[in-house]
């Protein structure tokens, strides 16, 4: 019987999500939607030396400003849960013992220390078949003295027993068969007595196996994992119901080679989080896509690119198409640069195609923060309307925008020195009169009659278009000049120029 598709997210709360994690997020939700699947969010969370307080929120935060949203989880709620495994001890418990009862796995004594000494004589040294026959566990004690150092409270850990020289091939739907030899492979620690708690390892396993996921879509960092977990899988009894491995090519580096860093953002200014970080330990912050002005939408488009392609040249997806057109057929098993140049692009054409009332939505954060007020939400979209064409992100809008919002206090000196001369102010005194006289201030109508009055003066048209350009922008840039004033209260128009004149020497 054909199973319904589930999937999981299964982050470790040891940080920030990064932006590969969120691809890996974005990979298996538009999986799951494609296929009429379930998407699951399990919070891995069973190494407690690595959690870091705030993680957890932070993704919730990050999927939920991205779009991806979650069947169950933590917050979502299920059938299959707790999805946290912090919270899921009792279950491991049961499944730890299974691989006892059946000779799977052993216990081990030996304390961190042993292990270091031991390393230190033998380099290379690897705990699996060829050596467990001389360390302290339960294969080479007597059950007596197991059960005897147990009652004593001793420590121990619980490992896998991998029986060497067999080939594992694994099946992986990007990278077809990866066959290694189980010989290389160490007796992994499953489960650890001093927190009660078992490894990623096991605790993967056994949830993927519980949550009945049908696919394992993760980074290719995971990949050496997999043969070991289909081991388990195996030695669960589980091989049928095992789910398909997909594992997504690396993100790597915009310049130069290897994987993609924080440093890499650093030095080239991109963010490598989806949302600004606050390090609880550190004090330091990590910028995010979202406070940098990014829109989310852009932000998932430009993710899906890394790694996939629709077959076909469509470039700006919404997330409606990239689920529509969704397949691991056009999934690269080669690393997939990081071209946030193109995340810019991208961005660019979503400010475009955002309708000006939504731009103004976005924007006003920006006035508030500046505590500028009392402007209407149809002055704000129409300003917004007028230089979107010149912004990349949502803070540029700002640096294009400004004049409707604020008076100059400068002037560009550039531009006064080649558009500014000692005639400038009489001119400028006669244009506030020719504005006074127009009634209706529509661009083409004040078009007309400010250019019919130079020309019938004979004054240098750039020269005086540029003046009155900079005594109501501050610099000789800006969309047009009449759409400008036909949006601006004409009042304002004229107290800039009157300001000019005064200020501009
Ligand atoms: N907890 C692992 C992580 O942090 C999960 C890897 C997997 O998907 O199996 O990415």
């Amino acid at each position: 019987m054909e199973r319904k598709v589930r999937v999981r997210f299964a982050p470790s709360p040891t940080g920030p999500l990064h932006i590969g994690g969120v691809r890996t997020a974005l990979y298996n939700y538009l999986f799951a939607r494609r296929n009429g699947g379930d998407m699951i969010l399990r919070i891995e969370d069973t190494d407690s030396r690595r959690f870091v307080p705030g993680a957890e929120e932070y993704i919730n935060e990050s999927l939920k400003w991205l779009g991806i949203k979650i069947d169950e989880g933590v917050k979502e709620g299920g059938d299959y849960g707790p999805y946290k495994q912090s919270e899921r001890r009792d279950i491991y418990r049961k499944y730890v013992k299974q691989l006892l009862d059946t000779d799977k796995a052993y216990i081990a004594f030996d304390t961190p220390e042993e292990l270091d000494a031991t390393r230190s004589v033998t380099s290379n040294f690897q705990y699996d078949a060829s050596t467990r026959g001389s360390m302290r566990n339960s294969l080479t004690m007597s059950k007596e003295d197991v059960e005897k150092l147990i009652e004593e409270g001793a420590q121990y850990v619980v490992r896998f027993k991998i029986e060497p020289g067999k080939d594992v091939v694994v099946n992986d739907l990007i990278r077809g068969e990866v066959k290694i030899n189980s010989s290389i492979l160490d007796d992994k620690v499953l489960y650890k007595s001093a927190d009660d708690l078992p490894t990623y390892h096991l605790a993967n396993i056994v949830d993927d196996h519980l949550m009945e996921i049908t696919h394992v879509i993760r980074g290719e960092e995971w990949l050496p994992s997999a043969p070991l977990h289909k081991l388990l899988y195996e030695a669960f009894g589980w091989a049928d119901t095992q789910p398909q491995f997909v594992h997504l090519p690396l993100l790597l580096k915009p310049v130069g080679n290897g994987k993609l860093s924080k440093r890499d953002g650093d030095k080239l200014g991109f963010p490598v989080f989806p949302l600004e970080w606050h390090d609880p330990k550190s004090g330091e912050t990590s910028s995010g896509y979202r406070e940098k002005g990014y829109l989310p939408e852009a932000v998932v488009n430009f993710l899906a690119l890394l790694g996939w392609n629709p077959g076909d040249d469509s470039e700006l997806m919404t997330m409606d198409d990239l689920i529509d057109k969704f397949s691991f057929e056009h999934c690269s098993k080669a690393g997939a640069k990081f071209d946030y140049q193109k995340g810019i692009w991208f961005n660019h054409e979503y400010l475009m195609k955002k309708p000006d009332g939504q731009l103004a939505e976005l924007f006003k954060p920006t006035l508030e923060e500046k505590g500028i007020t009392g402007y209407s939400d149809e002055y704000i979209a129409k300003a917004l309307g007028m230089v979107k064409s010149r912004a990349n992100l949502i803070p540029d809008l700002w640096t294009q925008a400004d004049f409707f919002f604020t008076a100059p206090d400068s002037y560009a000196e550039k531009d006064v020195k080649k558009r500014w001369s000692a005639e400038t102010p009489g001119i400028m005194e006669e244009l506030i009169n020719v504005l006074e006289g127009i009634d209706d201030m529509t661009s083409a109508n004040a078009e007309k009659i400010v250019l019919d009055w130079i020309a019938s003066k004979g004054y240098h048209l750039g020269n005086v278009m540029n003046a009155f350009r900079l005594a109501v922008v501050g610099a000789c840039r800006g969309p047009h000049m009449f759409d400008i004033t036909e949006l601006m209260p004409k009042e304002e128009v004229i107290r800039r120029i009157r300001k000019a004149i005064e200020n501009i020497k």
